[in-house]
């Protein structure tokens, strides 16, 4: 089964927790055990699991981000948004969650968060959904 849904960003930096409706859709699914793949079909957005308790971990991670690839960096890209590239390369495109008892098996403290680095806009994430075959 492939889904997808779309995010209305709000910020040109953000971290945004996806984790409830994709596991809207795994619970409308009615498979409880298989694989959850969730891809966030973008250049300039990522997608990352990480703690989803303290808010400051999220702002955490943007700020050191930017130390990492700064605004002002020697870039080529005409579009002149290279940074949001980068950035999206190193979050990543996809991540995989195992689902268990109809449910995301995702730690106690994680969240799936889409990672906007280009924004605001909208953007489209791309859920398939695996069933285990037995
Ligand atoms: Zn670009």
């Amino acid at each position: 089964m492939l889904y997808s849904f779309t995010v209305a960003t709000n910020a040109g930096q953000e971290l945004c927790d996806i984790s409830r409706r994709v596991q809207g859709l795994v619970a409308a699914s009615g498979i409880s055990r298989g694989l959850c793949f969730i891809l966030v079909p973008h250049t300039t957005a990522g997608i990352t699991i990480n703690e989803n308790a303290d808010p400051d971990v999220g702002r955490d991670i943007l700020a050191h981000l930017e130390r990492m690839v700064p605004q002002d960096g020697d870039y080529r890209h005409r579009e002149g948004n290279s940074p949001a590239h980068i950035k999206a390369s190193l979050m990543g495109s996809q991540q995989v969650v195992p689902i268990d008892g109809g449910r995301l098996a995702l730690g106690t403290w994680q969240g799936i968060y889409l990672c906007e680095f280009d924004g605001p806009r909208r953007r489209t994430v791309t859920v398939k959904l695996l069933p285990d075959a037995s």
